[in-house]
């Protein structure tokens, strides 16, 4: 039988070495020996037993809308060269906009994703929820039909520089929204009014609320607690994000929430062209080199940047190396290799664990990165 590609010796994050086969961009076969008599490959990738093979990196928040000056980027510049073969944009474009932006995502091999903004006009202002007449349902929700297979969500941004004087009154309307369209919706948090107390009261199982290491007075901690409220949001299958972000990681707030035994659901950047070119953010890895730092283990990281994010948004067919799942993969390798880290709030750390991604498979096309 002949096949695209035949990898050979990709050692995984539960340390099992494996093989993988790929035919018109599925995985057809996963073992851990595939005979080279079996298939004809076109293409043979032979990995050295130590080299990591993971599922395609998703990460759930990012801004890649190349005509959108305030948080614009390109796909391929947060996605695919930074060995992320799946990014959503949470909330750059609104009704107003998507069809181009859907356009444009295709000149781009990364596959790209939305959250659309609940304001029709998207981030073309930081304050975009300032006008409640921003928020247009019927736009919304024509947007939401054409593009079923794109729009994966909403995302209202519920902090004080976005909504002014409008409070809680966006999310209401988002909240209404999203039960009619059955879509989650990802919320972010920041200067307050509202407070995230007052945000959670409104958000439920399978929604995604983002910047949770955000280090504003308006935070997840008391003291070095974490909130009632957060633990409750938990419980009640809120999916909790990083968000990285220029201003919303606080490396003290991460630490501490994992010493209080809560820690995220999905590892994302926020990443755009000015964080990616100045830091903090940088790429994925390097937000996911935080997390080595901190103490969490390789197989959990990956864990939260593949299978995570792939069900809180519902792509059925990505996350896992898995037979019938699309053939998005990333090859990556760990090196002990001194490396200084920065958060939001300019603190640094130098660790001695670096994650360098090598090649991806996406859509059943092999592409070297480095
Ligand atoms: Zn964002």
């Amino acid at each position: 039988m002949k096949i695209d590609i035949l990898i050979k010796g990709g050692k995984t994050v539960d340390k099992h070495i494996i093989d993988i086969a790929i035919l018109e961009g599925k995985i057809i076969e996963v073992a851990n020996h595939i005979d080279d008599s079996k298939y004809q490959a076109s293409q043979i990738i032979e990995l050295d037993g130590e080299t990591f093979i993971s599922a395609g990196w998703i990460d759930i928040h990012t801004h890649c809308y190349e005509r959108l000056e305030i948080y614009k980027d390109y796909p391929d510049e947060v996605g695919i060269k930074s060995g992320v073969t799946t990014v959503v944009d949470t909330g750059t474009t609104g009704a107003l906009d998507i069809d181009k932006f859907y356009k444009d995502t295709k000149k781009y091999k990364t596959n790209v994703y939305a959250l659309i903004n609940i304001a029709k006009q998207g981030i073309t202002s930081q304050d975009e929820l300032s006008n409640m007449m921003s928020i247009d349902e019927d736009k919304l929700k024509d947007a939401v039909k054409r593009y079923k297979d794109f729009i994966v969500g909403i995302k209202a941004r519920m902090s004080k520089s976005v909504v002014i004087s409008n409070g809680i009154e966006p999310l209401k309307l988002a909240k209404r929204i999203k039960k009619e369209l059955n879509l989650p919706m990802m919320v972010h948090f920041g200067s307050s009014p509202p407070t995230i107390e007052d945000i959670l009261g409104y958000m439920e199982k399978g929604d995604i609320l983002t910047h949770i290491y955000n280090g504003k007075p308006n935070g997840i901690l008391k003291g070095n607690k974490v909130k009632a409220e957060i633990i409750e949001a938990k419980e009640r299958g809120i999916i909790l994000d990083v968000g990285h972000g220029t201003e919303s990681f606080s490396m003290d707030v991460a630490m501490k929430a994992k010493d209080a035994g809560l820690f995220p659901d999905t590892i994302s950047t926020d990443i755009y062209i000015k964080n990616r070119i100045n830091g903090p953010v940088y790429s994925l890895s390097t937000t996911m080199e935080k997390f080595i730092y901190m103490g969490y283990s390789l197989e959990d990281i990956i864990n939260k940047v593949t299978k995570n994010p792939a069900n809180a948004i519902n792509l059925k067919n990505k996350g896992l190396i898995k037979i019938g799942y699309d053939a998005d993969l990333t090859i990556f390798d760990v090196v002990n290799e001194e490396k200084e880290l920065q958060d939001s709030l300019n603190k640094s750390v130098i660790t001695n664990t670096s994650i360098k991604p090598k090649a991806v498979v996406i859509n059943g096309e092999y592409l070297n990165i480095c």
